[in-house]
């Protein structure tokens, strides 16, 4: 079988390592010209980890990664939720915090174990599909037909533009923004802080990611500036600001094409699920190729992306809302989570499964 795969970033090199494990080495084409060094995803739920099995990816994952098992959550200075659940759940039920060039070096590893190498400065400029094949046509000008085409190119996916399949959705007005900080030892790498400031609702947390490093995340284009505690910076890495779509492809799948990643959807980054997501995807359509199960794909992982954006957005909308109401219902929830010892474990599978 000849599969090509557009894209080298998560869903790319974890759909390459599916199909490789199962005997099948795709052609896998990366536009850069070498690995991104940019960490965007940071949090792995339990299910990638166990997506990403193979060839003891998800093994080193878990030993390299912070475990996530103490949560805090304030609005302003009052504590809505502080939760240690260290001796609460087993380790390997913790959502693990990993930045994501790390998590896409750990599966290139796996993947150079299966003699799967990525085909960088490899660009593929268009597409056309029947019923049979799909024809790649390349930057270099080689034209090629293959059994599959997997396009995992991104929110901006030119494959997908190119056959016409439609992204509705919105984009979130806001800027936000993030910054990656070394920090010093004043820092407790144990905790995830998250904050809501303001009358407007405002959004900051802080996530580490390794014992003295930490990701800032906030809905304001300043996350440095809008988390209220001194976090003994040592060094700022990278920040920048960036702006959040919710949208999702009509189809994820057109004649020998597959859609997988935030080729097929993208959404805000609470809850931290685009990455988790797209790596599910990667396997349902590594799956759906060898098992000849492809004409599920679209639906199946359709669905499954549908609910995760309106779970996330309605989280995003509750947590910024300005409403006395939902403010109301958010610090009884919260103050329910925190008194109720039963729902601890419930909370932290709720959290990897969100
Ligand atoms: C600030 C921020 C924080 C986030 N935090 C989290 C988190 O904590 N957890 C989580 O799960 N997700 C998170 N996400 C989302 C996550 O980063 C993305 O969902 C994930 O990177 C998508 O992976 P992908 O492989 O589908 O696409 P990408 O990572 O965008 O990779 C696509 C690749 O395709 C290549 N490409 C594009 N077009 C072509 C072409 N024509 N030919 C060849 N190559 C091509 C690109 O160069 C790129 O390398 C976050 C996102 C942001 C912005």
């Amino acid at each position: 079988m000849k599969i090509l795969i557009v894209g080298a970033g998560p869903v790319g090199l974890a759909t390459a390592l599916e199909l490789a494990h199962h005997g099948v080495k795709a052609e896998l084409i990366e536009k850069r010209s070498g690995p991104s060094e940019f960490s965007r995803a940071v949090g792995i739920i339990p299910l990638t980890r166990y997506n990403l099995r193979h060839e003891g990816v998800g093994e080193a994952i878990f030993n390299e990664a912070m475990r996530w098992t103490h949560f805090q959550i304030y609005r302003g200075e009052k504590t809505l939720l502080d939760l240690d659940l260290r001796d609460k759940i087993k380790p390997e039920e913790a959502v693990l915090g990993l930045p994501q060039d790390r998590t896409e070096t750990l599966i290139r590893e796996g993947l150079a174990r299966l003699g799967v190498t990525t085909h960088y400065n490899t660009e593929a400029t268009n597409i056309t599909t029947t019923d049979e094949q799909a024809t790649v046509t390349f930057a270099d000008g080689r034209v090629e037909s293959y059994d599959w085409v997997l396009a995992c190119d991104g929110k901006h996916s030119s494959m997908r533009e190119q056959l016409g399949i439609a992204y509705p959705g919105y984009d979130i007005p806001e800027q936000w923004s993030i910054a990656d900080i070394d920090m010093d030892d004043s820092f407790d790498c144990s905790r995830i802080r998250f904050w809501i400031q303001g009358e407007h609702g405002h959004m900051a947390t802080c996530l580490p990611i390794e014992k003295y490093r930490a990701r800032a995340l906030s809905s304001t284009p300043d996350a440095l500036a809008t988390i209220p505690v001194d976090l003994g910076v040592k060094r700022v890495r990278r920040q920048g600001t960036f702006t959040i779509s919710v949208r999702q492809a009509e189809t994820y799948r057109q004649g020998r094409v597959l859609l997988a990643g935030d080729a097929a959807h993208c959404h805000s980054p609470i809850g931290g699920r685009g990455m988790n997501l797209g790596i599910d995807d990667a396997i349902a359509a590594a799956h759906a190729i060898l098992q000849d199960t492809v004409e599920y794909y679209s639906a199946e992982r359709h669905a499954v992306g549908a609910k995760i954006l309106k779970t996330t957005e309605s989280l995003r909308k509750k947590l910024s809302s300005e409403k006395l109401t939902d403010k109301a219902f958010l610090s009884l929830a919260l103050g329910a989570v925190q008194n109720i010892e039963a729902l601890h474990g419930g909370l932290i599978r709720q959290i990897g499964a969100l």
